[in-house]
């Protein structure tokens, strides 16, 4: 029994093995697409050709007895592997006749980040900081593009410091806040002005599939260049208006990340043991105590500029805390009709989405429990 149970393991082994060899090649197979791509200025991520890929081989895996959701996992982690490698090989530049990419802020983690990105895509970039000032005008000389890439509650002060900038230059900001930015942009500067908005931090291993939101200014045609330059990083862009960015961004971010901040306050003040909790917790309550903690390993500064935005977003805030509220009074008349009642009614809200976050966050749900130990 023994013995035949180790020649099965050997077999596996070798299966691993093979697998392994096969991965090499595919892995080394990429990287020569990744030239290709590199060379003619092609964008890393390809949603149509993912799609098009993973339904191929997931009807084969059908024909093969293999769970086509298992394909699926096991090649969009090697993909995942792939788009973080294809950085490596730089990037084509869409503009080169262009002159310096200036970027203020250029030491911050965001300025970081994209200072990497447009070197790897051949720019020159230069960096104007905080003590750069008296050489503004030297650094920013025919600069092609300049990117504002300071904390928030600078942002405008900062744009209104900028001295006068070549006609032909585009002015872009990074702030999670898009409105008041770019009216500041198109207050100083008479050429293309564009808002972005890099829905995601500094710690990406790849731009692949993550998302950018972009608020048009001025002169679209003149930074088309620029949008299509972060598709070729594997950004997918979103345009919206800088108002309905401000909109949403209240939900995305302020009352969500305020949620957070409140909820781990109220963890501390309970002096919970986290370690306790973490012990107890399958992956579904270990990924939200993640995401709440997460929050207190970044910039405090950030969030609080990004919560305290804007007054919409504390009239928001201030809703939710009423909304909370009358939730609690359900609690404490102890009416679980009313509960099951409300409880209906969000959820005929939500209707389809319900059901399609549930299943969403399966997957999610089983690519976290594999990472466990
Ligand atoms: P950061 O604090 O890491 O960097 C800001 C940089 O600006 C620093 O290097 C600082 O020295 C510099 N700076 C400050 N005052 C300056 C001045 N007067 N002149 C020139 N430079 C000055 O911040 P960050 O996280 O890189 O954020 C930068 C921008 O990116 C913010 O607008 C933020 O909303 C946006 N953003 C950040 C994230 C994120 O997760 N960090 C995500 C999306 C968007």
């Amino acid at each position: 029994m023994v013995a035949e149970l180790a020649t099965l393991r050997d077999q596996i082994d070798e299966v691993d093995k093979a697998l392994l060899n096969l991965l090499a090649k595919r892995l080394n197979l990429v990287a020569q697409v990744g030239e290709v791509k590199s060379q003619h200025g092609l964008p890393i991520y390809v949603p149509e050709r993912e799609v098009s890929m993973l339904a191929s081989r997931r009807k084969e895996a059908e024909q093969l007895g293999v769970p086509p959701d298992l394909i699926e996992d096991v090649l969009r982690r090697i993909m995942r592997e792939s788009y973080t490698s294809e950085n490596d090989k730089g990037f084509k530049t869409l503009k080169p006749e262009m002159g310096a990419v200036v970027i203020v802020g250029g030491h911050g983690k965001m300025g970081q980040l994209f200072s990497k990105l447009f070197k790897l895509s051949g720019y020159q970039v230069r960096v104007l900081e905080q003590h750069d000032w008296q050489q503004a005008e030297t650094i920013l000389s025919g600069a092609g593009l300049v990117v504002v890439s300071v904390p928030i509650h600078l942002t405008e002060q900062v744009i209104h410091r900028l001295p006068k900038l070549p006609e032909e230059c585009i002015l872009v900001d990074l702030a999670s806040v898009k409105n008041p930015p770019l009216q500041a942009m198109l207050a100083v500067h008479n050429g293309p002005v564009l808002g972005l908005h890099p829905m995601f931090g500094p710690d990406v291993g790849s731009l692949a599939k993550q998302v950018i939101a972009y608020c048009d200014g001025r002169q679209p045609e003149a930074y088309q260049w620029l949008l299509e330059q972060l598709q070729v990083w594997g950004a997918k862009l979103q345009a919206i208006s800088a108002v309905e960015h401000d909109k949403n961004m209240a939900f995305i971010q302020a009352l969500r990340h305020f949620a957070t901040f409140t909820y781990g306050l109220n963890l501390s003040q309970e002096n919970v043991q986290l370690e306790q909790l973490l012990a107890l917790s399958s992956p579904i309550y270990r990924l939200e105590l993640a995401m709440i903690g997460r929050l207190f390993a970044q910039d405090a500064e950030l969030y609080g500029d990004i919560i305290m935005s804007s007054e919409d977003n504390l009239a928001l805030i201030k809703r939710y805390y009423t909304c909370f509220g009358n939730a609690l009074s359900l609690l404490e008349k102890g009416d679980k009709a009313e509960f099951i009642a409300e409880f209906n009614q969000v959820k005929a809200w939500f209707g389809d989405y319900a059901t399609h976050f549930l299943n969403e966050s399966r997957t999610l749900l089983r690519q976290a429990n594999d990472s466990r130990r």
